[in-house]
Parts: C-alpha cells; structure tokens; sequence
C-alpha cells in the first residue's frame, strides 16, 4: 500500500531541498510536493554544521555556476531575511596576503570579484587594515564589507513555514531505502512507508550519488566525505576577531585554509581543516561506517585524488592531529594568537563529488533525466546561494517534468 502520492517528491530536507519545494509550490500552486528525510528534523547535515556565512562571490571563476549563483544568492538571502525577521549580520570580511605570491593572488581574487559583481570590494593597505581588523598583521588585504553571518538552520525553518503554508508534506524519520520506476510512476521506499511520485528531485548531500544509482542515474561521481573541524575562540580571546578573517585560498583547492568566522550566536569559530572522514556522517574523529569507508577505499576517484592531492591531505591530517599546527596557520593570520585562546569546537561533514580521474569537483552540478533532477555537489557558497539553486532546480523542473 502507498502511503501518499506526490507529483514531485525531493528526497532531502537540507537547505537546498527545501528552497526547492519552496519554488516549486510559489510557481506552481496546485502542484503536490513531499519531501522525505531520513532524519527527526530538518537542515541537520551540511546545513546545520556550516559557517553560517553569507558569501559574496569573490572566489569563484566568472562564469560558473558558483560565481553567478552565490552574487545574487548574497542579495536574495540578504533580503529573505530582512523579509522574514532572520537574524543576520553584514559583518565584512578580510582575505589578508604577505608574500608576494600571495599578493599577486590577492589582486587575481580583486579582479576576479569585481568581474562576478561583487559590490564594494576594495584592496586596502596594512593601515586601514589595522582599522578593520586591529589584530591582524597583512601587507595587504581584499575588503569584502557585505559578507555576512547567519544561521542557516533559522533559514531553513522559514523555507519549511512557506512549504507548509503552501500546501507541501513533509515525511521525517523516512530514510530511503530503495527506489523503483514502474509505468511511469516512481515508488520511493523509506523507512516510514512508501511514497509515490511521478518525478524526484535529489537533494540527498552527502548521499546524492547513491540516490542517483537507486534511480537507475549514472552520477558519473562519488561522494567522498571530508569532515572539517574548529576550535572556538574562549569568550575573554574573542576581542582579537571583529569580522571574518580569511587567508588567500590556493587557487588549486579554494575551499582549503583555516579562517577565522564569527557565529551569529555570539561565539568566534577557528578552522575549518579538511580530512577523509570514515563515515559519511562522520563528525567526530572516531566515527566509522564499514560501508561508507570500504565504498571510499574501493573507488578508483579515490586512489586517483590520493596520487594527486597526497601533500595537501598529509598536511591537513597533521593539522588535525596536532593543535599546534593548527595555531601556527592561525597566527599567520594572528600572531598574538596562542593555544591557550582556543576550545573545543564543532565540525561538518563536506560532501565533496570526485569523478573517475580523481578530479574533485568545484562548481554546483544538478543534473536532469526526464523525470528527475540530481543535486550531485553543492559544496559552499551553497547555502548563500540556496535561494537561487532552488529557483533554477525549478526551471530545470519546469523542462524535465512538463509542469507548465
Ligand atoms: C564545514 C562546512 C562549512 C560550510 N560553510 C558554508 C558557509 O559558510 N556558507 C555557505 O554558503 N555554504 C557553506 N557550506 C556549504 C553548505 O552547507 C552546503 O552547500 C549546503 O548545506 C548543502 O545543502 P544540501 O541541502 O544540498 O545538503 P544537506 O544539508 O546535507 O541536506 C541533505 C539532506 O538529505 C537527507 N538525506 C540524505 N540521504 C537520505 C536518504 N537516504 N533518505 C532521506 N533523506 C536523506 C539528509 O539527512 C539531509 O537532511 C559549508 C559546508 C560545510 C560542510
């Protein structure tokens, strides 16, 4: 017996699935959307274990998904909240360089901002520096002063308000299972029963790529999970961080180098590092799902990434291994920073995609079959650009399912 019937069903009740039933039902009032997700309550993987920043686009190469999503993502999120009574802070932030390579990367990412739009970056000087960030030592640094903070688990909560006010279902504690295609019609088997759909958006994050094989899809990738971990600033340390402090990223790996981020909630986060996690929800070091590393280990991506990226994971591991590591890449940064002015911290999850070359993958892939559209790598900015990903996931939709 079916439980219910939908005529679109989003596997997933993190940020980007719930954007997307969001979109779906403004667009299309009478349509019948469910969401089922495997846990007790929404946003509680990679949406409830992230920075929290609202990013501005600096990053990211023109032209990308990313670059075009996370500019206008920033001012639709900026406006979600004032809209909807969120709490958030345009704090601004800083990506400081010393040495000349680093320089020279520095105007490359003002360059590269301005070309996405970003608006108001600006290069400034040790002094005005000293202004923004009065702990920080740089020769130079790039002036985001919009970046934010905001936390996406209270963003989340109004997305699913919206759904709800809409008409949309959501199915907790409904962890999928199994997924088959008879006439036309797609039976979702989880945990709580069995839902009917017509078609299935796949916004599974850290499980995307089995959902997509459930679905008879060919992802092309695996999701290789990368847990990162912080340390929190103790409350009498926090006086050394006004905003957002970043290193110039590695134009190779750009999600890589510990930074400093303020929490909407009051406290300063240090990190996060980036090392292979042993289970896919793998948030604490001694976690470990015999399924999810063997699937790692017998990967071909894997091996291939090892060969290529085995430096940068040596080092990442040393740092999380030793806090002292982890201190002197702050005080680059910092240099008055000591051990002594971190605690304990929490940590994430990163479901990052790696294809068969080894390659890991660095811009948003949705991918469309006839009847379903597949969320395989949202890394960050995907939550500042959770408003904009849901809205072109239902243009995608409109296509592929025939909606209009
Ligand atoms: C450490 C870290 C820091 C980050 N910092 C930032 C930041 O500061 N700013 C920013 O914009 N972005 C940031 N990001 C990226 C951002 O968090 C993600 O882009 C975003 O949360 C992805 O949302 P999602 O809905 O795709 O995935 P998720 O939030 O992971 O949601 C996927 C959902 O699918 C459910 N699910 C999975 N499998 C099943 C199944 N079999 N059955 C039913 N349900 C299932 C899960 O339970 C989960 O609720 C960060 C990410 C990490 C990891």
């Amino acid at each position: 017996m079916v439980d219910a019937k939908y005529d679109v069903a989003i596997i997933g009740a993190g940020i980007i699935g719930l954007s997307t039933a969001m979109h779906l039902l403004q667009r299309h009032p009478n349509l019948k959307v469910g969401i089922v997700e495997k846990n007790h309550e929404i946003a509680s993987q990679q949406t409830g274990h992230n920075s929290g920043v609202i990013h501005s686009g600096i990053y990211y190469r023109p032209g990308s998904f990313k670059a075009q999503f996370c500019v206008e993502g920033r001012q639709s999120m900026v406006r979600f909240c004032e809209e909807n009574g969120i709490d958030f802070n345009p704090i601004g932030k800083v990506i400081i360089a010393n040495s000349e390579e680093e320089l020279a990367r520095l105007d490359l990412l003002h360059e590269r901002g301005t070309a996405n739009g970003v608006p108001d970056l600006q290069l400034v000087e040790a002094d005005k520096l000293k202004e923004i960030e009065p702990h920080v030592v740089a020769k130079r640094a790039l002036w985001a002063p919009h970046t934010g903070i905001v936390n996406y688990k209270d963003v989340s909560r109004v997305y699913l308000n919206r759904i709800e006010d809409t008409g949309g279902t959501i199915h907790l504690n409904s962890s999928v299972r199994s997924i088959e295609r008879n006439n036309g019609i797609t039976v979702i088997h989880t945990s709580s029963g069995d839902y009917e759909a017509t078609n299935v958006v796949n916004c599974a994050g850290l499980h995307s790529d089995r959902i997509a094989s459930m679905m008879g899809a060919n992802p092309g990738v695996k999701i290789v999970p990368f847990r990162g971990e912080y340390y929190t600033l103790k409350k009498e340390s926090e006086r050394l961080v006004k905003g957002l402090i970043y290193p110039v990223p590695d134009p190779d790996l750009p999600f890589l180098g510990v930074h400093f981020t303020h929490n909407i909630k009051g406290y300063v986060e240090a990190g996060p590092n980036a090392v292979l996690a042993t289970a896919r929800e793998g948030y604490r070091k001694r976690d470990f799902s015999p399924k999810d590393f063997t699937e790692t280990m017998t990967y071909k991506g894997f091996w291939k990434m090892a060969a290529q990226q085995w430096k940068t994971g040596f080092m990442e591991m040393n740092r999380s291994l030793r806090k002292s590591i982890f201190v002197r890449d702050l005080q680059k940064m910092i240099p008055e920073i000591q051990s002594s002015d971190l605690g304990d911290g929490g940590s994430g999850v990163r479901a990052q995609a790696v294809d068969a070359s080894g390659r890991l993958l660095d811009d948003f892939v949705i991918e469309q079959t006839e009847h379903s559209v597949h969320v395989l790598n949202a890394p960050s900015p995907g939550a500042t650009s959770s408003l904009v990903i849901g809205r072109h996931i239902t243009e995608l939709a409109d296509q592929a399912f025939s909606l209009n």
